[in-house]
């Protein structure tokens, strides 16, 4: 079998006294498409931003790509990892939050082209038409230079999948991303997702609260509960047949 992806060891992660990621271990295949659910606060986001090495882990292991995140071989021996090699492990993940965060006073087109030419060098006509194509991958041809502010929450949430993807990462995580979207404007996201994962072999690991597109996209759904996996399995296992209570009392409340 093929080395994954991605695997997690025994990760800890404290907030001082807070023990919010408490041993926690996973492995994702290359290609997988894992749902991340359960209650608010049970860690779901701390492990996405750790993946993105946005906060540091406090114990255990995180391997991307064969190789460990947070430290790296100096000498034989294992230090922690450098800006450089932090910089080099986050090119293999693209990351979208709930929030789009553009870039508010540079057009459609420079937010996506930005990354791609300040950090990778890409030459602007190549990141541009790059841009482009994404563009339309997302349906928003038409908004290249259109301004964030001129552009519904829908389609800013697009443009940001658009920006992330414009790295080539072979991982995208997508954290809770259509939750601060008005209802009508929550499908259109989720169907770019989902042309995403049937049309692409990216990895992608995603928190979601819409339980109906976690059963619909997913390969696998991993239940978390107080900073464990409490339950994991395919979507309609742990939908339709959960076999811990903490499982189904949360699905009970929220489905
Ligand atoms: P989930 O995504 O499952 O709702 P989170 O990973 O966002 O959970 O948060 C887990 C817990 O960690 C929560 O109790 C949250 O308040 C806490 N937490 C997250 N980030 C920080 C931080 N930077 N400082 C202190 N506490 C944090």
């Amino acid at each position: 079998m093929d080395q994954p992806i991605i695997r997690v060891r025994d990760a800890q992660k404290s907030f001082g006294t807070l023990r919010v990621i408490d041993g926690l271990s996973f492995d994702v295949r290359k290609g997988e498409k894992l749902a991340l659910i359960g209650p608010s606060g049970s860690g779901k986001t701390t492990i996405l931003r750790m993946l993105m090495t946005l906060e540091a882990l406090s114990g255990g292991r995180i391997e991307v790509c064969g190789e460990p995140l947070f430290h790296m071989q100096k000498n034989g021996a294992e230090v922690a990892a450098d800006e450089a090699h932090l910089h080099k492990m986050r090119r293999h993940i693209g990351m979208v939050f709930q929030h789009f965060n553009l870039f508010p006073h540079k057009s459609v087109l420079d937010n996506i082209t930005l990354a791609p030419i300040l950090t990778t060098g890409e030459k602007r006509p190549a990141a541009e038409a790059r841009a482009r194509e994404l563009l339309e991958m997302v349906g928003l041809a038409d908004k290249a230079d259109a301004m964030p502010s001129q552009l519904s929450g829908g389609q800013k949430q697009r443009v940001a999948i658009a920006r992330a993807l414009a790295l080539r990462p072979e991982i995208m995580l997508f954290d809770e991303v259509t939750s601060a979207l008005d209802p009508e404007l929550v499908e259109e996201v989720l169907e770019v997702m989902k042309r995403l994962a049937s049309e692409t072999d990216m990895t992608m690991l995603l928190v979601t609260h819409e339980m109906g597109f976690a059963r619909e996209f997913a390969d696998r759904v991993l239940f978390f509960d107080r900073g464990r996996i409490c339950e994991e399995g395919p979507p309609d296992e742990i939908f339709s047949n959960p076999v811990q209570d903490r499982t189904r009392t949360f699905l009970r409340k929220i489905i």
